[in-house]
């Protein structure tokens, strides 16, 4: 009998419980065991693992978090540690494996691949930095939260008059502050993936006062810079008064929103229809709204981009 285990590693995100329901009960429609791996890599070489039946799953899809638990394990990267946990495999008789989590689980899912385990990435990050797929497992989820912040802070700036400056997750990518930043209706969307121009921004904002505008909301993304920075850096062009708000990791937790319970459900279930074809090394999306699999040498090959067009709009909405 097929034997698959699953494991969430890296940063967590809401809907990776939903995957890992998908990944259980699919396993076992088709007849197969299934494992649960807990605390990702870190759990694998310690042999933390872990037979899993359908009601194992039960009651999780609406949770946030991750019911195996993540963790970060930087010895991962050395041969002979992940050689202990393929052995931790071996010995139940598990030969296939799907991984849930970031663009860094999937470089420790390729040397598995590599090294005997057929294995399976599925994207499950809030960052929405992951080549081959549309949309990753949580950045639905996160979007939605740092609206609803957005949205309360306007009200507060508006009635105060103030400059807010918000600043969300994305160290190397703008998506969620992007995103937000549209549905949003920010007036200036700072990202990692664009040269940012303070003096410019404040022009913009004292064009904006100037005008009668009371109020305005910055949302910039962790990489460019913080938010106190960011306020220092305004003040040096204009006097005005900013107030701050870091979101931190109020973005990452929070019950997975429909879209991405759906989207964890389909990647879920496609990883496992893939390791019952006995095939292996790639990482599953959604791509134009259909699965798709991308081998993970493909997924590393380019840079993640962030989408121009809706950049551009973002301005062109902003003025
Ligand atoms: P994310 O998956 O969210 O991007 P990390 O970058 O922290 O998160 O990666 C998660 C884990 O993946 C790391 O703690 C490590 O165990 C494993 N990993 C990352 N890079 C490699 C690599 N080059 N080789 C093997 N394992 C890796």
């Amino acid at each position: 009998m097929k034997k698959i285990a699953v494991l969430t590693s890296g940063g967590d995100a809401p809907g990776m419980n939903a995957a890992i329901r998908s990944v259980v009960r699919k396993s076992i429609f088709e007849g197969f065991e299934v494992y649960g791996v807990f605390q990702g890599y870190q759990g694998l070489i310690n042999d933390n693992i872990k037979q899993l039946e359908l009601g194992d799953v039960g009651d999780i899809i609406q949770r946030g978090g991750t019911k195996l638990y993540s963790a970060r394990c930087p010895e991962f990267k050395t041969p002979e540690v992940r050689q202990k946990g393929i052995e931790n495999l071996k010995k139940r008789g598990i030969d296939s494996l799907v991984v849930i989590g970031g663009d860094g689980s999937y470089r420790g899912a390729q040397r598995l691949n590599e090294e005997g385990i057929n294995t399976i990435g599925v994207p499950g990050t809030i960052d929405n930095d992951i080549n081959g797929t549309d949309y990753t497992i949580g950045f639905d989820t996160a979007l939605n939260t740092i609206i609803d912040a957005v949205d309360r802070i306007r009200d507060t700036a508006t009635s105060h008059e103030r400059t807010f400056i918000i600043e969300v997750m994305g160290r190397d990518a703008g998506d969620l502050a992007l995103w937000a930043g549209v549905a949003g209706g920010a007036e200036t969307i700072l990202i990692p993936e664009s040269k940012t121009d303070i003096k410019a921004v404040a022009e913009r904002i004292e064009a904006g006062m100037s005008r009668g505008k009371k109020h305005s909301i910055i949302i910039v993304a962790e990489g460019v810079m913080s938010a106190a920075e960011c306020g220092d850096e305004l003040r040096k062009y204009i006097n005005v008064d900013t107030r701050e708000s870091v979101l931190g990791h109020m973005q990452r937790g929070g019950k997975p929103t429909g879209s991405d319970r759906v989207l964890a459900s389909r990647l879920g279930a496609y990883a496992v229809d893939l390791l019952k074809d006995n095939i292996s090394g790639y990482a599953v999306g959604l791509e134009k709204n259909e699965m798709s699999k991308t081998s993970f040498d493909e997924v590393f090959q380019k840079e993640h981009v962030i989408n121009e067009k809706l950049y551009q709009l973002s301005k062109e909405l902003s003025i």
